[in-house]
């Protein structure tokens, strides 16, 4: 088997290593030991098909932390686009805590939160903005939103806001930033219509696939009983008992069940 490399051997600098080390991150999951390298050569465009909890969000974070300049004065260098207003906040928390002492500042820009605080934001300078396409194109085209000396552009969970019927948003976007930019791509599944927005927009690109295995999380064991719906609650109740310890949540369909479970 090939040997594992070290964050430190993917050519991150000393600063970005130590938010590593404070994160806790011990060594690249499969898909950061790939993107990380290429990313900072800035040598070519990537399209990952990759799910959930694969380590995405460092795999494209990391190298884009280590590569942008600290002195910027007001336009974005780099932009990640997600379907969700909960994805968005979550992957700009996870940057945020991956880029250590780096002077740089991260915005999570999406629909539904007032304008005034986003363009506010915008205003003072923002380096790596997160954000869900909709909003995105708003600020576009209200001129809050300077993409031309955009370095990056990061499409996650692609398939998504597709089915989401970002497609035009998506689209606009990518004719307002510039050519050189680098650009990642990924999604779960890779329908036609990915394929057709990767050969218009993404010129030379890689391919690559992390395969379930190779999940960062895969502590999880996963068993279903099958009882009849009278029976559920006893079950539940003898599994939390003979559990050691139970931490966990319980799923319910309605509000009438969480309230009598809990
Ligand atoms: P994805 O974007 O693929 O859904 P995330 O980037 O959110 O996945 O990563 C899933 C979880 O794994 C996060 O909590 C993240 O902090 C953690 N993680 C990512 N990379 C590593 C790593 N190399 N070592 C340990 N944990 C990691």
């Amino acid at each position: 088997m090939e040997e594992k490399k070290t964050f430190r051997e993917l050519g991150l600098s000393e600063e970005i290593l130590q938010a590593i080390e404070k994160k806790g991150f011990e060594e690249p999951s499969p898909i950061q030991a790939l993107t990380i390298p290429i990313l900072l050569k800035g040598e070519k465009n990537i399209i990952g098909q990759a799910q959930t909890g694969t380590g995405k969000t460092a795999a494209f974070g990391l190298p884009i932390l280590d590569t942008l300049t600290t002195n910027n004065s007001k336009h974005v260098q780099a932009l990640i686009l997600a379907p969700t207003r909960e994805l968005a906040v979550q992957v700009s928390d996870e940057i945020i805590s991956l880029k250590g002492e780096k002077r740089l500042s991260v915005a999570a820009i999406y629909g539904g939160q007032a304008m005034g605080e986003q363009l506010r934001r915008l205003r003072r300078g923002v380096d790596i903005v997160v954000g869900t396409p909709g909003r995105v194109q708003d600020h576009i085209n209200r001129g809050s939103l300077d993409l031309s000396q955009l370095s990056f552009l990061i499409l996650d969970e692609a398939d998504e806001m597709l089915n989401m019927g970002f497609v035009d948003d998506i689209e606009k976007i990518l004719e307002s930033v510039p050519e050189e930019k680098k650009m990642l791509l990924f999604s779960a599944t890779m329908p036609s219509k990915i394929k057709h927005i990767a050969k218009k927009y993404m010129g030379d690109y890689e391919i690559f696939e992390v395969k379930k295995r190779d999940l960062t999380s895969n502590l999880t064991e996963q068993i279903y009983f099958e009882v009849t719906r009278g029976d559920k609650f006893e079950a539940l109740c003898r599994i939390v008992d003979i559990e050691e310890e139970f931490f966990g949540i319980v799923f319910c369909r309605t509000k009438v069940d969480v309230d009598d479970v809990s």
